[in-house]
């Protein structure tokens, strides 16, 4: 059942687009960005957590998939929605491309407190996954799997493969839960912890 809307995070407006860090709007205030394998669920992720159909479709237009998009939640919180990876055929260059914006915007932007790595819970934690993964804790940001389209599995399966993702984590800070783009499941449990990221209610 589609939850009543978030007071905050159905805030969200559309900031700018990006194609290169020199673009990004000045390092202040705190960032959440949510990543993952193209078509893994991150759009409606997006558009679950804000309440937005309109959300994450400018990320989707025609030559805006390469981009980091920015959305505003007041005027000192952003999200930020990385390009997807694991396109089947894009050329080395634009794999080369997507790795220098990735990595630089994951080990140089200061202002950001945490990632989301959309994953469709039926392939959970991929080679690329892992190198995100990687990117992130050697500057020691903070992680959160999202194992999204948990709608596709039972009940039982579902909490099957979050103990395993669980287990290959174990050891590392990058926290993991299930999530439902259709049927709104975990989508509190996300508000929570984009807000302790975001540090919206600290003194
Ligand atoms: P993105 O490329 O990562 O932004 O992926 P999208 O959000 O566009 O989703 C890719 C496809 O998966 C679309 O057909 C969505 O409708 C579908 N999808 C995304 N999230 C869910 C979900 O939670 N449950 C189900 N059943 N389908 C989903």
């Amino acid at each position: 059942m589609r939850p009543d809307p978030h007071p905050y995070y159905h805030q969200a407006k559309f900031l700018t687009s990006c194609a290169q860090l020199l673009q990004l709007p000045p390092d202040q205030g705190a960032e959440v960005a949510f990543v993952g394998r193209s078509k893994a669920g991150k759009s409606s992720a997006l558009n679950a957590i804000t309440g937005q159909r309109q959300l994450a479709r400018v990320a989707k237009l025609p030559g805006r998939t390469q981009l980091i998009n920015l959305f505003t939640l007041d005027p000192i919180r952003r999200l930020a929605d990385l390009p997807g990876y694991g396109y089947a055929r894009v050329s080395d260059a634009m794999q080369r491309h997507w790795q220098n914006l990735i990595e630089g915007y994951l080990q140089r932007r200061h202002c950001l407190q945490g990632l989301v790595l959309v994953m469709d819970i039926r392939h959970a934690l991929t080679a690329q996954d892992q190198q995100l993964l990687g990117w992130a804790a050697e500057r020691g940001l903070p992680a959160h799997a999202l194992l999204t389209k948990a709608d596709k599995l039972s009940f039982g399966a579902a909490k099957n493969t979050l103990l395993q993702v669980t287990k290959e984590l174990a050891g590392t800070s990058v926290t993991a839960q299930i999530f439902s783009a259709t049927s709104y499941q975990g989508v509190a449990e996300l508000h929570q912890q984009m807000d302790t990221w975001l540090g919206r209610f600290k003194r």
